[in-house]
């Protein structure tokens, strides 16, 4: 029944840098900004004289956006083409890196909301094909899942099924009419579509395909787990699935070589059908300008270089 989109190249994985302005809090405390986006591809460190800075201070991405530039030129620009694969049947997954207060669920929450209202248009603009938009959204907390839509608290299980992967079991499923349910939610969204015509005959062509939008875990939790010691298991545990992403998007990017640990966690057991291979990865790194937050800055900074 299913039609198998026959699209076999390896999608590179689109990687942005937004450097979010000073906060209230950090101008009243009088905190100095060290980065700037000095053109449209390049962040600088402007504190390199400070004693102790050996790292460099110029780092190239395919777009870097300034604390002034609106969440929706960051969409236009990049996430938007690969949210919209959905309604071809390519699955896609945009993420939101960063450490926390750095403007991941700011971002992440603009680019779902943009993300769906175009979904929906270009549902309305072709009529000739039939379209089901479900929606839910989930948290990962500690290796727990749970179900945002739900009131009921106990964790979902993540079952494997043979054909469709990792699934997880009694998720809320909203069938959405239009985009406004969605504010505020870590969202996985789903659509189902068929040419018009052939609905209700026997060889229906139906596509089925998500798009995920992942509000992660602040980064320093992985930075810290990976620099705890003795602390590692407790940590490990923790920020299993940030960490897990991270080893699966760096391998991703240097060309899937051999075998990729999708099933090391929750996270990317899930998201496995929507990560590498045919599906589209954006990832949206977010940073903090403030001087004291130097060190989380400049690990996201490495993990953007490694992911592109
Ligand atoms: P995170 O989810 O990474 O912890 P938030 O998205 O909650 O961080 O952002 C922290 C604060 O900074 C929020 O008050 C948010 O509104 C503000 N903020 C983040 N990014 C921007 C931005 N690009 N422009 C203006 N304000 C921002
Ligand atoms: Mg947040």
């Amino acid at each position: 029944d299913k039609t198998q989109v026959p699209v076999a190249r390896e999608e590179k994985i689109m990687v942005l840098v937004r450097l979010r302005p000073l906060n209230e809090k950090e101008i009243l405390a009088n905190e100095a900004a060290d980065w700037e986006c000095i053109n449209d591809t390049t962040v600088l460190y402007r504190n390199t004289l400070r004693e102790g800075s050996t790292f460099p201070s110029a780092y190239t991405f395919d777009r870097v956006y300034r604390g002034e530039c609106p969440t929706r030129q960051v969409y236009e620009d990049g996430p938007k083409e690969v949210a919209l694969s959905v309604v071809k049947g390519i699955n896609s997954s945009i993420f939101a890196y960063g450490q926390t207060s750095s403007g991941k669920t700011y971002t992440m929450t603009g680019i779902t909301e943009f993300a769906v209202a175009d979904i929906f248009d270009y549902i309305f603009k072709h009529e000739d094909r039939a379209f089901v938009v479900k929606f839910s959204a989930i948290e990962i907390y500690n290796e727990a899942i749970r179900d945002l839509l739900s009131p009921d608290s106990t964790p979902l299980r993540l079952r494997d099924d043979p054909e469709k992967g990792a699934v997880v079991e009694k998720t809320t499923e909203e069938v959405l009419r239009d985009w406004n349910h969605l504010k505020d939610l870590i969202s996985v969204c789903e659509v189902e579509s068929s040419a018009r015509e052939f609905l209700g005959k026997e060889n229906s062509a139906t596509l089925i395909a998500s798009v995920n939008f992942i509000d992660l875990a602040g980064s320093e939790r992985a930075s810290q787990a990976l620099s705890a010691g003795a602390r590692l298991k407790e940590g490990c545990h923790i920020n299993r699935s940030l960490l897990t992403l991270g080893t699966v998007i760096r391998k991703l990017s240097m060309g899937r070589q051999g075998h990729i640990n999708y099933r090391d966690s929750k996270l990317t057991r899930i998201l496995q059908p929507c990560l590498g291979g045919n599906a589209r990865t954006a990832i949206v790194c977010t940073l903090s300008p403030a001087r004291s937050h130097v060190e989380q800055t400049r690990n996201t900074l490495l993990f953007a270089c490694c992911a592109k």
